[in-house]
């Protein structure tokens, strides 16, 4: 059991989660009580050993990018942070103590002084029938790896069929979510088809993406403009956009929609949203709808000595009356900056400042030569987008090594071919929701 101050009586501070808040917490806690000459020592205890740069993930699933670049090692990043690989269970609020299990299954206990609550999301599942089981999300490394490989793997075998209905099967790919995260995703998979109908000889017109929403238009974010144009290139490109529509079952070579058509299908990626982590729910404290309610300062309500951040948190939007933040990297990053700060005010170090942070924008990559942005409210779409996307993820990467492995591959891939290659390593088991998210799957006894 590690204890609640440590041999030298600093205070010890534990984050729960490795992701945007609980990175960019750990390490401006590390920081500013250095500065200001708090004694402190942080832990984070994270389900995975590096932060991971969700808004690349599409560019994995598609074969541009490798999946290392998109993940920032927890440990060479934060000098002065002890990081624990594990998976938080449960706490407890009057011990002051938390349970996690680590990679061989092994729990353990550790105290606290201070909490950082920051498990983030995963992804949010309707009650359709065959929809955990047969569906896969996007929302890890090992889910991109999977839709890579499968889209590869389907493309050959549909090269060896002569059945017109498994054919039809393999050649086609169903995405729900036309929101930023599944445009992005729909339109690195059909690059990824193109390039493989161009090496391999067949008539990408016969690779067929449905892309579907209950929304009455993509991308609602960047505004009605943008979101028309987006709609536009889409269609263009071949992807067959289905508005006001969703999924009513989902089985292992078809899906149904709710307009009743039946679409023969061996890929489905459910990307329509998000719900707080499983983590939340056991905790015993207010929610709203499922995201732990904190106030202003992000300390939890009766518990001054806890903080939460990011997606798992409902943060009031004190830039717009009665709204929480949004699920976004832009809220996370700047949430986990207040904490830190907040959090040392409770230790005497500074002052505490409620979080007000007005939305910058998107910048959302679409493939090969376009993309949309609306950073500071200028809309901008084409090759403008295109650089203004790259130059923002190429700065946002919290990490030297990653910066350069990204934009080696974003330079590569202007004048080379994408690598057709699927290493099989990950099995549609391994990245179904309750295995690559710890999703609990609500189709199996438990
Ligand atoms: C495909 C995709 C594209 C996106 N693109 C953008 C974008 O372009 N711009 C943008 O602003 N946002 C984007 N987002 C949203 C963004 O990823 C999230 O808002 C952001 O990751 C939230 O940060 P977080 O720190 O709250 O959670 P996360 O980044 O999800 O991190 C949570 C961490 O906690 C760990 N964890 C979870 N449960 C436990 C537990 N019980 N014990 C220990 N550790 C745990 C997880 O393993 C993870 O490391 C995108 C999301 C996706 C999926």
């Amino acid at each position: 059991m590690t204890s609640e101050t440590d041999s030298s009586s600093r205070t010890h501070v534990v984050v729960v989660g490795g992701g945007f808040a609980g990175f960019e917490s750990a390490r401006r806690i590390v920081k500013q009580a250095r500065k200001a000459g708090a004694a402190v020592a942080v832990t984070l205890i994270s389900a995975s050993d590096f932060m991971l740069y969700t808004p690349l993930l599409p560019d994995v699933a598609g074969g541009l990018l490798d999946p290392r670049f998109v993940a920032v090692p927890l440990s060479q990043s934060l000098p002065g942070v002890r990081v624990i690989t594990g998976r938080v269970n449960s706490v407890d609020f009057t011990a002051k103590s938390l349970e996690f299990t680590d990679q061989t299954g092994s729990s353990e206990s550790v105290d606290w002084a201070r909490l950082v609550l920051t498990p983030g999301s995963v992804t949010r599942l309707f009650d359709i029938p065959g929809l955990s089981e047969n569906a896969r999300g996007l929302k890890t490394t090992t889910e991109a790896l999977y839709l890579r490989d499968q889209l590869l793997i389907q493309l050959e075998l549909a090269s060896r069929t002569d059945d017109p209905e498994v054919l039809e099967q393999r050649r086609t790919f169903v995405i729900v979510g036309a929101s930023y995260a599944g445009a992005e995703l729909v339109s690195q998979m059909r690059a990824l088809a193109d390039e493989a109908a161009k090496q391999r000889g067949f008539d990408p017109e016969k690779v067929r993406f449905v892309l579907l929403d209950v929304a009455p238009k993509v991308m609602p974010e960047v505004g009605d403009k943008l979101s028309a144009k987006v709609l536009e290139v889409l269609r263009q490109r071949n992807i067959d956009v289905r508005l006001e529509t969703s999924l009513e079952s989902v089985a292992d070579d078809h899906v149904v929609l709710t307009d009743g058509t039946r679409v023969p299908t061996r890929t489905v990626v459910w990307a329509a949203g998000v719900t707080a982590s499983p983590l939340i729910d056991s905790l015993g404290l207010p929610t709203e709808k499922g995201r732990l309610k904190v106030r202003p300062d992000l300390s939890v309500e009766g518990h001054p000595d806890v903080f939460a951040a990011g997606d798992a948190a409902a943060v009031p939007d004190l830039t717009k009356d009665g709204e929480n933040t949004p699920p976004t990297a832009q809220h996370a990053i700047r949430q986990g900056k207040a904490l830190a700060r907040n959090l040392l005010a409770t230790l005497g170090a500074g002052t505490p400042k409620p979080y007000k942070h007005s939305d910058l924008g998107l910048v959302v990559d679409l493939g090969p030569r376009f993309a949309v942005a609306n950073p500071l409210g200028a809309r901008l779409s084409g090759f403008p987008a295109k650089v203004v996307t790259r130059g923002y993820h190429l700065l946002s990467l919290p990490r030297g090594v990653n910066r350069w492995a990204v934009g080696l591959a974003y330079l590569t891939d202007l004048f080379a071919p994408r690598s057709l290659v699927s290493f099989g390593n990950v099995s549609g088991d391994e990245a179904k929701f309750s295995a690559s998210q710890g999703i609990p799957d609500p189709e199996q006894p438990t």
